[in-house]
């Protein structure tokens, strides 16, 4: 699939590339089914970041409350710049006085499936995607509904209700940690700390 040149002159113009760990949106993908990743990001506000492939970027949404598997709790995502596709595999520490600055953490990723007619791009224009996550916390259909507010920049998500619906677990409590490094994302705030004290101690 090849990428836009002009979909990711947001994503680069906020970022210094010789100052940040994040990925630079040069490289093309992969793999065959479109995938998605959920951030857990402490920024100066603590929030989720849902990024679902499409055409080659990832389309974004920062969740303050983060994903829910209670159909009942819909909860705000704020559309932000498409990223890169390898921002798929970023985790680290967005350093002090870039954009974004803080831990991030991979706390889910898998591939969906679009559950609509429509190309994810379309359902994205027309502001109601419908797709079935299969990741390894979140499973099964979650929605994101576009609201008048704002500019349309606010969207709900939310789970669909379907048999993976779970209105008793607590999924960010219960699960908290990456799924690749294992770590929380307060781990991942204190691991340079950590390791400046390691060096002293040599
Ligand atoms: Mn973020």
């Amino acid at each position: 699939m090849v990428v836009k040149k002009t979909t990711l002159k947001k994503y680069k113009s906020k970022r210094d590339f010789t100052k940040t760990p994040e990925p630079t949106g040069n490289n093309i993908k992969k793999s065959k089914d479109p995938i998605f990743v959920i951030h857990e990001h402490q920024a100066r506000s603590h929030h989720f970041d849902f990024r679902l492939e499409s055409e080659g970027v990832l389309k974004s949404w920062a969740i303050p409350k983060g994903p829910s598997t209670n159909p009942a709790e819909k909860h705000l995502a704020i559309q932000v710049e498409d990223h890169p596709y390898e921002y798929k595999s970023f985790e680290g520490v967005i350093p002090e006085g870039q954009y974004g600055a803080g831990p991030v953490i991979i706390w889910d990723s898998g591939t969906f499936k679009n559950l609509k007619d429509d190309s994810l791009s379309k359902c994205i224009e027309n502001g109601s995607v419908a797709v079935w996550l299969k990741g390894k916390k979140l499973k099964g259909g979650y929605a994101l509904i576009r609201t008048k507010f704002r500019e349309n920049k606010d969207w709900l998500f939310f789970k669909m209700k379907d048999e993976k619906a779970d209105i008793k677990t607590d999924i960010q409590k219960e699960k908290p940690k990456s799924v690749v490094s294992h770590k929380t994302i307060e781990d991942a705030g204190r691991a340079p700390l950590e390791k400046k004290v390691e060096r002293k101690k040599k």
